[in-house]
């Protein structure tokens, strides 16, 4: 539900642009209410799969989200009451649960919650906006085409806009499609087993492996070239646990492949003793092979420059980073920005190709505060003597300059500068790569 008292901005267009947004993962859902927000006309949201599970598991949303969804009507209560509600998370060594370091949950992902639950939240907020979300909706061809570019559906439906956002995730078909990109996963030379379960009566009532459990609750364990990552979920009733080790290149890249257990009992039998029982018991878990995207020296089509990539699609974060869809909202909102200070429909390449220049630096500075964490983690333990005590401040996460972040002000502020370089460039005729 949204506030009763929310009205949307009124388009700065004498006809509101028309979009049509690809995907209606977190990105896309965050596009399409940012859009409306804007004034501009979602025409609908498409999303390939006919209907939505309660996929994944833990997922960070930060105030940087926040601060923009609630300008854009939208009720964050709903997802920070359903978020872990533990003050401080603690960070501890690998063999022995030792406190390294404390931190206020603040410091990492802000609120961590199901990603399902979370999806079902901006999912309802779409729908509050009266925006069409089309199930089963696949695009398999893009037509960048001025000045309304085409997407054909599986079913031959085709479909046109002002502006098409590509919010189609770490598999984009976009990339290649639109960008002419091949779509190689570059390995990060890692792989996570994930496990999520409510545990049975039993396992909370076994004092050797339920001191995790019980209230909401964040832990890491760090080892060498490994690490660890524990929360409860739904006010400390359901478990998640995530291990990060090395891959040995065999595992596809997938949200659903299954992990080998015998492997992850083999990987904790150095872990502290009193989280390793109930991993141990865990009956089945994933292997997500992690992988990263060489950054993209566009975002944008080179035809038209109105279909432009958001979300995973074009900045995919490591799980360090506990920012992938926090800094697609950023996205959402600059990219409605842009579309507002531009001068109508005809310059609608002005506002994607400055969103595109707006974002890159931010996004790749969150992305590498994702590999510096984990880098951290995975060394420290290698360098320094077990017997001496080491830096908290070595161990922390620092993601605490990426909250107090407003980034619609931060285009409004920077836009006339960037609208100045983008113009030059179309004179031109030579838009520089963004790396
Ligand atoms: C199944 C799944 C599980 C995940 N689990 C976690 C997790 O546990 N923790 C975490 O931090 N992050 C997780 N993520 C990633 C996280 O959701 C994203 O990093 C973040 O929300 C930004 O997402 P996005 O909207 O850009 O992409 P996504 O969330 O990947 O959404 C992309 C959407 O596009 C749709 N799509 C793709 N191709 C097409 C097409 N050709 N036509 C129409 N629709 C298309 C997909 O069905 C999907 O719904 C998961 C993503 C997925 C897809």
């Amino acid at each position: 539900m949204t506030t009763p008292q929310y009205e949307p901005l009124r388009s700065t267009h004498d006809l509101p642009l028309t979009a049509i947004v690809i995907g209606a993962g977190l990105g896309g859902c965050a596009a399409a209410i940012a859009l409306h927000h804007h004034g501009h006309r979602v025409l609908c949201v498409l999303d390939k799969v006919r209907e939505f599970g309660r996929l994944g598991d833990s997922l960070g949303l930060g105030e940087n989200a926040f601060t923009l969804l609630q300008k854009w009507g939208c009720p964050v209560s709903e997802i920070k009451r359903i978020g872990n509600q533990a003050p401080n998370m603690t960070i501890r060594r690998w063999r022995d649960g030792k406190v390294l370091a404390v931190q206020p949950l603040m410091d990492m992902a802000g609120y961590i919650g199901h990603r399902g639950d979370y999806h079902d939240v901006f999912l309802s907020w779409v729908r509050a906006r009266g925006i069409p979300i089309r199930m089963g909706s696949e695009v398999v061809a893009y037509d960048d085409v001025d000045p309304q570019p085409i997407i054909t559906l599986k079913s031959g439906e085709r479909l046109k806009a002002d502006v098409i956002v590509a919010a189609d995730g770490i598999k984009s078909l976009a990339r290649p499609l639109v960008l002419g990109v091949r779509d190689d996963p570059v390995s990060s030379g890692y792989a996570c087993f994930r496990a999520f379960f409510k545990p049975t009566a039993e396992q909370r009532g076994d004092a050797r492996i339920n001191k995790y459990m019980g209230e909401d609750c964040v832990n890491f364990w760090i080892g060498p070239d490994t690490h660890l990552v524990q929360n409860t979920l739904r006010g400390g009733e359901e478990f998640n646990w995530i291990i990060t080790h090395k891959d040995d290149g065999d595992v596809p890249e997938s949200w659903f492949q299954e992990g080998d257990m015998e492997e992850v009992r083999r990987l904790v039998m150095t872990l502290d003793p009193d989280i390793r029982g109930i991993v141990e018991q865990t009956e089945r878990c994933l292997d997500w092979k992690i992988c990263y995207r060489e950054p993209l020296s566009t975002w944008v089509s080179a035809g038209s420059h109105r279909i432009v990539l958001l979300g995973d699609s074009c900045h995919a974060h490591l799980p360090t980073s506990a920012q992938g869809a926090s800094q697609a909202v950023e996205s959402a909102g600059v990219l409605a920005t842009a579309l507002d200070l531009v001068n109508g429909r005809d310059e609608v390449g002005v506002a994607t190709r400055s969103y595109e220049k707006l974002r890159f630096g931010r996004t790749r500075l969150s992305q590498l505060n994702g590999e510096d964490l984990r880098d951290r983690w995975h060394g420290i333990l290698k360098s320094v003597d077990e017997d001496r005590d080491i830096d908290p401040e070595d161990v922390k996460i620092k993601n605490r300059w990426l909250y107090s972040f407003d980034a619609e002000e931060d285009a409004e502020k920077r836009w006339k500068e960037v609208r100045e370089t983008i113009d030059n460039e179309f004179h031109a005729g030579q838009i520089s790569p963004l790396c």
